[in-house]
């Protein structure tokens, strides 16, 4: 006697939840069964090029041998510990690479779950700090516009008021300061009125401002916008005149996304926290981390009570930080670098047809990310599996159809994704 086949599909439409999704929902799910290298391996044979790669983490592609090296052999010794009050091998050198390779004097390092997460962690650090210190009125935060840092409640507060939906959660969420989004974009010549308002927001509420927390130079979910690193110069210099403490969300730009290694780098510039978090493990498992300096860290342990005050249960989960160190190491070994800069050129190349269309508001590419900005938003019950018939996985938000494929691309498959793109935006015209 054999089971009846289990209809995983069928239950997945009736039973699971799938991100920003209304359950029924239209817009179709596609089946995945395998992935290997860059290509998704679909239930009914067909594979796609991801052109996602699985949202800025699956750096490598899928099916890493040097990654499933490290995870099985973690597996066989444990997979997991508590972290508190016991230590493991993998927690040290995935800690060491990370403070090594961010800017100094980042060195103390909190692990934690997913992304957003980490941006808990992080406004929780600079607000104990303030508090250690004798300053608990500084505890709000300073932003810009069209940013993401992601979906628990602290981290909404500070995503784009409008694309964020604050208006939903009207007297739920802290109140805090927006200055408006950048305006030169990263390769323009730098204008001073574009840091006007934010100096000025500053100015007014520095004494109520615990910290200033932005995307470094690529602002992502909330816009996939390219900013000046000037701005982010800027920044720094006036978060220093005011006291006030910055920290940087790389957790999309982290590990060479970009170009640099981090975003910040693009500036000369260290924050006193920082968020990593998506490709940290290769796109593996689910772990982030929030740097801080000792100067910070000190600070918080310095006052009542004494302690940091958050511990998850999965905090520096083994199995997640033994495949991260094995992923940092496997980038760094590797020529990211000119991976990033051919599949920058490549996108460039590719994506440059859709400049002249006239539902294209624009088209930017910076690192190893490329943007085509529509003036409507997509219908993406009808785009979705164009995509999927074009044998690529891109899948666009709003007005954004964007591509951040894993590093390790062949040009002829980035040639294929930009086609892909070329072809289905121009139909979404007709
Ligand atoms: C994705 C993202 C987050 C949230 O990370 P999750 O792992 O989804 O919780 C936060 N900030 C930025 C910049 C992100 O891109």
């Amino acid at each position: 006697m054999t089971e009846p086949l289990f209809d995983w599909i069928s239950f997945d439409r009736e039973h699971l939840w799938h991100p920003y999704a209304a359950v029924e929902s239209p817009v179709p799910v596609f089946p995945v069964v395998g992935a290997r290298g860059v290509r998704l391996e679909l239930a009914d044979g067909r594979t796609l090029i991801d052109g996602m790669a699985s949202w800025w983490s699956a750096i490598h592609g899928y099916n890493v041998p040097e990654l499933n090296r490290a995870a099985a052999e973690q597996l066989e010794r444990m997979s997991h510990v508590m972290f508190g009050g016991l230590t493991h091998p993998p927690a040290s050198e995935l800690g060491r690479l990370l403070v090594e390779l961010t800017p100094e004097p980042l060195d103390r390092v909190f692990f934690c779950d997913s992304g957003s997460v980490a941006v808990e962690v992080a406004i929780k650090m600079a607000l104990q700090y303030w508090q250690a210190v004798g300053r608990p009125e500084r505890r709000r935060l300073l932003t810009i516009r069209q940013g993401y840092h992601g979906d628990t409640f602290g981290a909404m507060a500070l995503c784009d008021p409008d694309t964020g939906m604050h208006r939903i959660w009207r007297g739920m969420l802290p109140q805090h300061l927006f200055a408006p989004a950048p305006r030169c974009r990263f390769h323009d010549p730098w204008d001073e009125a574009d840091i006007a308002e934010f100096t000025r927001l500053l100015k007014e509420h520095q004494d109520e401002v615990a910290a200033v927390i932005l995307e470094p130079v690529v602002q992502g979910a909330g816009g996939m916008w390219f900013y000046s690193p000037e701005y982010l110069r800027r920044v720094r210099e006036l978060c220093d005149e005011h006291g006030v403490l910055l920290i940087a969300d790389e957790i999309a730009t982290g590990f060479g996304r970009t170009g640099r290694l981090f975003a910040c780098e693009h500036a000369g510039i260290a924050p006193d926290i920082l968020c990593l978090g998506k490709a940290l493990t290769g796109g593996y498992l689910t772990l982030a981390a929030t740097l801080t300096t000792a100067r910070v860290a000190r600070g918080i342990c310095s006052g009542e009570p004494g302690v940091f005050l958050h511990g998850p249960t999965f905090m520096a989960n083994p199995l997640a930080c033994a495949v991260a160190a094995a992923s940092v190491r496997l980038l760094l070994k590797g020529p990211w670098r000119d991976r990033v800069s051919r599949i920058e050129a490549g996108l460039r190349r590719g994506l440059a047809p859709c400049a002249a269309l006239p539902h294209v508001r624009d088209v930017r590419v910076l690192g190893a990310i490329g943007v085509v900005e529509l003036e409507a938003p997509v219908d993406m019950v009808r785009v979705q599996p164009r995509f999927v018939e074009e044998g690529v996985w891109v899948r666009p938000f709003g007005r954004l159809v964007y591509a951040m494929p894993p590093f390790v691309i062949a040009s002829e498959d980035l040639d294929l994704l930009s086609a892909a793109i070329c072809r289905v935006v121009a139909e979404i015209g007709g």
